[in-house]
């Protein structure tokens, strides 16, 4: 009996940002990966250093993604320069956290950025255009982590962020975490680098799961560009 994987997340406005990421993959070097219990399109991808178009263009026999089943045959690129800058993003972010001392929130570089820092349209159309962090498209229950020891300063529900978290750090910045599916701290604690505050959802003013992270030096206002501190 087949047991089928359900991507729980995945809404149209988040697979058309997926979908956006397209590139090239070297069919000669196509080897097969067999579905697993748990796993979905997105997490195959991760796995495999490539994206879900690029799944998408090697499988063209998948005509629902979200609908995969385990014990199925997919094809993967065996393209090793595809892994290689996986890894080495991954050595970044190493050497980023040594010299700024911030870890990846998913402690997942390379997962999917569905939207960068800056202006932007805001796809709630509820907000302004100024998008104050960057969103990482990951599916719902994903684990999130504090990027850098601190305390957690405010952890609850708000209208647009939904569950959120709000860790400040030694140096006097912030780090934000929104849209959680779940908390898993409390306002007052100290959490040290890679703690587990919560998991990704989709709470709030969101179009699909997602992590929306950012770096402030003010409680709620002094936002910067949080690729000044973490390698995504
Ligand atoms: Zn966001």
């Amino acid at each position: 009996m087949k047991k089928l994987n359900v991507i729980k997340t995945a809404g149209i406005v988040l697979a058309a940002c997926l979908f956006a990421t397209s590139g090239v993959v070297n069919a000669a070097e196509v080897t097969n990966y067999e579905v697993k219990a748990g796993d979905n399109l997105q997490s195959i991808a991760i796995k495999n250093g490539l994206s879900i178009s690029q799944l998408m263009e090697l499988n063209g026999s998948i005509v629902n993604p979200d609908l995969i089943y385990t014990g199925d045959s997919i094809k993967i690129s065996g393209n090793k320069s595809a892994k290689k800058v996986n890894k080495s993003n991954k050595m970044g972010a190493k050497a980023n956290a040594s010299t700024t001392g911030y870890a990846h929130p998913l402690n997942m570089p390379g997962a999917p950025v569905s939207s960068e820092f800056g202006y932007r349209q805001d796809p709630t159309g509820m907000s302004g255009t100024q998008h104050d962090g960057i969103d990482l498209a990951v599916a719902s229950g994903t684990p999130v982590y504090a990027v850098k020891s601190g305390t957690v300063v405010e952890a609850g529900f708000h209208y647009s962020a939904g569950n959120y978290v709000i860790i400040k750090h030694q140096n006097g910045q912030y780090t934000y975490y929104f849209h959680l599916s779940s908390i898993n701290t409390y306002t007052g604690q100290q959490v040290g680098q890679l703690t587990h505050i919560g998991n990704v959802g989709t709470t709030g003013y969101s179009t699909g799961s997602h992590l929306h992270f950012g770096i402030s030096s003010a409680l709620w206002s002094g936002f910067e560009n949080p690729r000044n501190y973490v390698a995504f």
